[in-house]
């Protein structure tokens, strides 16, 4: 559910049309519905009511400050994945003992931030990470909380860019590695182990991958119990997955009943990492059509957004629904939406029926909020495009669209 639906044959965010929105800020434009972040947020946090738990939102999915704000707002905690994360974070008002930070390259300048905020926790993803941090916080005179992230090799039948845990992935230690690691860190002096994190993936839209993997989690949990480690934090990462098409991924209730029934009897704090679960279906991109192309061999609506704005149909080759702002009732054809950049692979959205436009006319991606403004670029010196925040009647412009001033103003 979310709140962008058509009213008297134009498209609205909330209580305010896109094609006024689009008027006002230029295209392309990022639009958020605050109401839509609340109620996600809302409906995946309670689903964990019943257990001891924290919601660290994910912040690589959306990380505008605005939209940290909206959430801290909230009570979310934050799941950050480096410094300039941590930077974010704060600034947005999350409390340090609700930050998490995972990731497989902190450097020592970051593990120092973070241990100068006081975070939470470290999600740690190697020995050598382990023995770097324990080595910061020694020259700081400090104890940092760490847990490992686990890999428990179980295929999550994601796309492979986004399937973190099986053996061949980058991310976290083997079981087996795991146990050493933790008989290590309980030996050094600067750290200390306080919880067991897992994250398989993204996109995940069966319950069964969670499953798996929390049980060889528990089991786990349970050999850190006998050698007499305190675990007192399950991080179970993020992972669920939205309806970009015609998935049908399970509601974050089904989700939260099936973890808490799992870890209801245990004396931890489960600490959940959702990103594109909250945040994906509270953005549209807006964007107007440049030409409309026809050849021979096919259709090409020409958009003024392209993959340096929104990278996951050339990324992952991913789906997003792309509709007319404005619907003018006119016959379908079959098109590829692609955007201005010199690559084939600049494409939004491939061999869709869509209505026949004309230059100037708004489109609409849907589900854009998730890995959209984070993941873009400035290739071919495009401005990075405008973000807006829209609230019941107001809109609130959240970042200002780039001007060719601010792309070379750190340049010689
Ligand atoms: C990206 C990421 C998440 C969020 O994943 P979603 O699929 O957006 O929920 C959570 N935890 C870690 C460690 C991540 O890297």
């Amino acid at each position: 559910m979310n709140h962008f639906e058509y009213r008297d044959g134009t498209l609205f965010a909330e209580n305010v049309s896109v094609e006024k929105l689009a008027q006002e800020h230029g295209t392309p434009l990022y639009i958020y519905s605050t109401a839509t972040l609340t109620r996600h947020f809302q409906a995946f946090d309670s689903a964990f009511d019943e257990i001891p738990h924290m919601t660290c939102y994910s912040v690589k999915a959306n990380s505008n400050l605005s939209v940290l704000r909206t959430l801290a707002g909230l009570g979310a905690g934050m799941d950050i994945v480096s410094g300039g994360e941590l930077y974010r974070a704060l600034k947005a008002g999350v409390p340090a003992e609700k930050i998490v930070y995972s990731g497989v390259g902190k450097k020592a300048g970051e593990i120092r931030q973070a241990l100068e905020a006081d975070i939470l926790m470290f999600n740690v993803e190697s020995t050598a990470e382990l023995a770097a941090i324990n080595e910061v916080a020694a020259s700081m005179g400090k104890v940092a909380r760490v847990s490992f992230r686990v890999n428990p090799d179980v295929d999550p039948k994601t796309h492979p860019y986004i399937s973190t845990g099986m053996k061949k992935n980058k991310f976290g230690l083997d079981l087996t590695q795991a146990m050493d690691a933790y008989r290590e860190a309980a030996r050094l002096p600067n750290v200390e182990p306080i919880g067991i994190d897992c994250h398989i993936g993204s996109q995940l839209v069966t319950l069964a991958p969670f499953m798996e993997a929390l049980e060889k989690v528990l089991d786990f949990y349970r050999s850190l119990k006998n050698i007499g480690l305190d675990i007192r934090y399950l991080d179970l990462g993020g992972g669920l997955g939205i309806t970009y098409d015609e998935e049908e991924p399970p509601h974050p209730r089904e989700f939260g009943l099936a973890l808490t029934s799992a870890v209801r009897d245990l004396p931890v704090t489960v600490i959940l990492e959702p990103g594109r679960v909250i945040v994906g279906n509270a953005g549209i991109l807006a964007t107007r059509v440049v030409y409309a192309k026809h050849t021979p061999s096919k259709d090409f609506l020409i958009v003024d957004a392209a993959m340096n704005d929104l990278v996951r149909p050339s990324l992952y080759g991913s789906y997003h629904r792309v509709d007319e702002v404005t619907p003018k009732g006119r016959k379908k054809l079959s098109v590829d939406v692609v955007g201005p950049i010199c690559e084939s692979g600049d494409f939004l959205a491939k061999d869709r029926e869509i209505p026949a436009m004309e230059t100037g006319e708004l489109l609409a991606l849907f589900s854009a909020g998730a890995y959209g403004f984070t993941m873009s670029s400035n290739y071919n010196t495009r401005p990075r495009a405008a973000e807006v925040l829209v609230d019941g009647d107001q809109a609130v412009l959240i970042r200002r669209r780039e001007t060719y001033e601010d792309l070379t103003a750190l340049e010689d």
